[in-house]
């Protein structure tokens, strides 16, 4: 995969600037932008764009994101306190299962757009804190429900036991409490069941199911709710990037479906993490050695999955790119295994991979690296320097 000028010539500008072997993670912040702003653009009109922190929550890419996005989702108090420090006055949404009451708490303060209610507990707790602040808490139930006409797919996590969200007994008890609380501001339901999807058609079907499943809630229980989250969950494919969620001829789909369905006066809500930030990133490991085990090449980068966990996490083989240094080459289109300094079997960041040529000193540049890629790993462990961080501005 060829990497973008401007990113080659910032990781070989680092390269020449520091004398030991490089490890750095590299983000492209002109190329996030015009990606959440084509992302943005094409979204049917009554449709909002959030970005879900967990994915990447590095200050500089909250706040490139900022400009275009309606708001930023958080998944713990953590990451709510973080994003209202990075990006003051964006309209915020708090996520996840296990919510303090002290986050809670912080989150009122805030005045957070929406709570995304995990639980009956969760709404118990929420309506006594808003109750002894006299404020009203803006609800979104997330729910867990066997969908109405909802797809067959391997990936839905719809109407099976996980821990978030509401069954169907969850949420008539979560229904009568909002009946019974003044303190309690009913927005909506919230959806997210699931990630990694690939498929545009399949996605636009389990759309359509939110929709029928949202329309259907509010008829039996005489309500009128002005927003339907719809979640995250748009997949990169990772060995051939190309072929990633068609967002373009997903919007289409999606404006006819809107249609439809009567959704027009819904505010329809997306939070999503990986397909808006994992292409910006790059991981940059240095070619420390090279030998062969037992019939088999293997080349020790500077770094590892301490600092890039997503091929681990994800199982694959993570896509990288060259770019040599002056030494001749040590293999010529051989297969070569690349891993990190770790004293575990497990640092592999990319099995028997064809490479044209690759020596010491040369430098291994994964792409992709922008999402649940720095911020999932375990990065302690052989207390190994971190990476350096960079960041491409105009
Ligand atoms: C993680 C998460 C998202 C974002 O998922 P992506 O696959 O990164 O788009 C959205 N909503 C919820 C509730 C999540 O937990």
């Amino acid at each position: 995969m060829s990497l973008p000028a401007s990113v080659s010539r910032r990781i070989s500008q680092l390269k020449a600037d520091h004398n030991a072997p490089l490890c750095a993670y590299v983000y492209d912040l002109p190329a996030l932008e015009k990606h959440v702003k084509a992302l943005r653009q094409i979204l049917p009109s009554n449709c909002e764009l959030f970005y879900a922190a967990k994915a990447n929550p590095e200050a500089p890419v909250l706040k490139t994101l900022a400009h275009w996005v309606d708001g930023f989702e958080a998944a713990s108090g953590g990451e709510l306190s973080w994003l209202h420090e990075q990006c003051p006055g964006q309209p915020l949404i708090f996520g996840g299962p296990g919510k303090l009451d002290h986050e809670l708490e912080i989150a009122m303060e805030y005045r957070i757009s929406a709570f995304h209610v995990e639980s009956v507990t969760e709404l118990r707790s929420l309506a006594r804190i808003a109750r002894q602040r006299s404020v009203r808490a803006p609800v979104m139930l997330r729910l867990n429900l066997k969908l109405a006409q909802a797809p067959q797919s391997r990936l839905v996590m719809g109407g099976i036991p996980t821990p978030f969200g509401l069954d169907d007994e969850g949420l008539a008890a979560a229904l009568q409490l909002v009946r019974e609380e003044p303190s309690l501001e009913l927005k909506g339901l919230h959806f997210h069941l699931l990630s990694h999807q690939l498929d545009v058609d399949a996605h636009l079907e389990l759309i359509r199911s939110y929709f029928l499943t949202f329309r259907q809630l509010c008829a039996d229980h005489d309500l009128q709710l002005p927003v339907l989250n719809v979640g995250g969950g748009m997949g990169i494919n990772y060995q051939n990037a190309a072929q990633s969620f068609d967002w373009p001829r997903f919007c289409q789909g999606l404006k006819v479906l809107i249609d439809e369905h009567e959704m027009g006066a819904t505010c329809v809500r997306f939070e999503i993490g990986r397909f808006i930030s994992a292409a910006c990133g790059y991981y940059v490991m240095q070619v420390l050695d090279i030998k062969s085990s037992h019939g088999q090449f293997f080349a020790i980068g500077r770094g590892g999955t301490h600092h890039f966990r997503t091929p681990a996490a994800q199982g694959h083989d993570h896509p990288f790119s060259v770019i040599r240094g002056n030494q001749p080459a040590q293999l010529n289109d051989q297969p070569v295994t690349l891993v990190g300094q770790l004293c575990t079997p497990k640092d592999v960041l990319a099995k028997q991979q064809p490479v044209a040529e690759l020596a010491i000193g040369d430098l291994l540049v994964f792409t992709l690296a922008g999402a649940y890629a720095w911020n999932i790993s375990h990065q302690n462990f052989l207390m190994h320097e971190p990476p350096l961080k960079v960041f491409i501005e105009d």
